[in-house]
């Protein structure tokens, strides 16, 4: 079985369409989304509609429930605030509905699927570290846990000894007898100085994960972010991956 495991999309439209483009030449079975289809991009409805139809697996992501009204803004930066309060005026009936529908954690027999962490996903906390990982390990008993949130790719690792490793978060060969946490990085908002748009790939009987990167029209979806009237800041840092 491979599945894709997307995240952070943030109304980037132009960065999902490249990824959709790239998902057909990889025969996947099966799509899991990890939470934040919006908030600061231009194109929120038409991201919520292709995800809808994508994947079969979809996670609420922090501003999801802020730009549908379910979660406060106040803890938010200037500038995501700004894209959130724009959100909230774009959204359709519909859309919204479909966010405040989201759940915030899913898991079947092989992994966990959370937005920001698996021991309080409603406190959307962030997993950058070792210490981090190592408390969150103890919240579940899956062999893998799918995170996004932090908008940078990683790797935690818990080997039978219990000394945490954080390894290259390219490629993993997973073994019988060791666990991870995985942050499958951002598709429309990459914070790890890649501007590429960011997406894994776990195939279940090879025992590999992989994350990919994706080549996409920048410069649209930054001319959309301007022309939409959002703050300038959440276009230039498009072009610098951070
Ligand atoms: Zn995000």
């Amino acid at each position: 079985m491979r599945t894709a495991l997307l995240s952070d999309i943030h109304s980037n439209l132009e960065a999902l369409l490249a990824v959709i483009a790239d998902l057909r030449e990889e025969n996947i079975d099966t799509v899991v989304f990890l939470g934040d289809i919006v908030g600061y991009g231009a194109s929120p409805n038409e991201c919520i509609r292709l995800i809808d139809e994508l994947a079969d697996t979809i996670i609420a992501g922090n501003h999801d429930w802020a730009c549908a009204g379910k979660n406060t803004i106040q803890g938010f930066n200037p500038r995501a605030r700004a894209a959130a309060e724009w959100t909230r005026k774009k959204l359709t009936a519909e859309n919204r509905g479909f966010l405040l529908s989201l759940p915030l954690k899913e898991k079947n027999d092989d992994a966990v699927y959370v937005h920001a962490t698996p021991c309080f996903p409603e406190s959307w906390d962030y997993v950058t570290s070792r210490s981090e990982a190592k408390f969150c390990f103890e919240s579940f008993s899956a062999k893998l846990c799918f995170i996004g949130h932090s908008h940078i790719p990683a790797i935690f690792t818990l080997p039978p000894d219990r000394k945490m490793i954080a390894q290259s978060p390219d490629t993993l060969m997973i073994s019988d007898d060791s666990r991870h946490i995985i942050n499958c990085g951002s598709i429309g908002q990459p914070r790890d100085n890649n501007p590429m748009a960011a997406y894994g790939i776990y195939d279940s009987k090879k025992k590999i994960y992989v994350l990919k990167r994706v080549a996409y029209d920048i410069r649209t979806a930054q001319e959309k972010i301007l022309a939409a009237g959002l703050p300038d800041f959440l276009a230039k840092r498009l072009e610098l991956g951070r």
